[in-house]
């Protein structure tokens, strides 16, 4: 089912949220974030906002439920990756790279312990919330491990005995460090993307999308 408004999935509360907001006032779509809702009308185009986790939106994409959507590469690749493995469409267009939301995707262990390489992780345990991702990486490397699936605290995990390396989003690997643990392999860099559904698109809503496109590419480029 197509609506004729343009649909973007956002990140409801979180890192992505305030610059997204501020990226799309930027290229003039004007709106009022009020309360607890879930779909904002913008003011001046026929967009709606749609603020979600940041977990739902690549499904909402590669399903077609929504036309744009504002996401992490680490959370878009594995959601990805866990969709192709259970059979279901895993496919979107990326539009364009976004200047915020930069992280890594690292592996890291005690910072006592010796590293020379991903030979060292075979057959440990390692505590992620990106298991798609981590299994990608050794598998390519030929390292067996096994996973400890967790969605927060993973920097805790090694000290609680239920994992011996982590793999877990760095910025500035200040928690890192508050945890005891070192960075050795940094498995994915990632930043913010925008992405459109691969879905049939009007006319209308395709050049609106190429409008908006062009004055995210100059806004950015003022920026840089
Ligand atoms: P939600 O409630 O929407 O599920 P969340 O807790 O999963 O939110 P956030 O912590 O807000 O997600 O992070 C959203 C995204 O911000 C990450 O997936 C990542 O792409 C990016 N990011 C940038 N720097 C960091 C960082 N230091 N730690 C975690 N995420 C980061
Ligand atoms: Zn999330």
């Amino acid at each position: 089912m197509q609506t004729p408004r343009l649909r973007i999935a956002i990140q409801k509360k979180g890192r992505l949220s305030k610059e997204c907001q501020n990226l799309l006032k930027q290229c003039g779509v004007k709106f009022n974030m009020v309360g607890e809702r879930l779909v904002v009308h913008a003011e001046n185009m026929p967009i709606d906002l749609l603020l979600v986790r940041d977990d739902d939106i690549p499904g909402l994409i590669m399903d077609g439920v929504v036309d744009l959507g504002v996401i992490g590469e680490n959370e878009l690749e594995e959601v990805g990756l866990e969709r192709i493995a259970r059979n279901e469409p895993a496919d979107y267009k990326k539009l364009r790279r976004l200047d915020f939301g930069g992280c890594r995707l690292s592996i890291a262990i005690d910072k006592d312990a010796k590293y020379n390489g991903p030979q060292d992780l075979q057959g440990k345990r390692i505590a992620t919330t990106y298991p798609q991702l981590v299994k990608r990486y050794m598998d390519e490397r030929g390292v067996k491990f096994s996973t400890c699936m967790l969605n927060g605290s993973v920097e805790v995990a090694p000290r609680a005995g239920l994992a011996d390396a982590i793999c877990d989003l760095v910025s500035t690997g200040a928690t890192l460090e508050a945890n005891g643990l070192k960075e050795v392999e940094v498995i994915l860099r990632s930043k913010a993307a925008l992405i459109q559904a691969k879905i049939p698109m009007s006319a209308e809503k395709q050049a609106l999308i190429d409008r908006l496109l062009t004055r995210m590419q100059g806004v950015i480029q003022a920026k840089e």
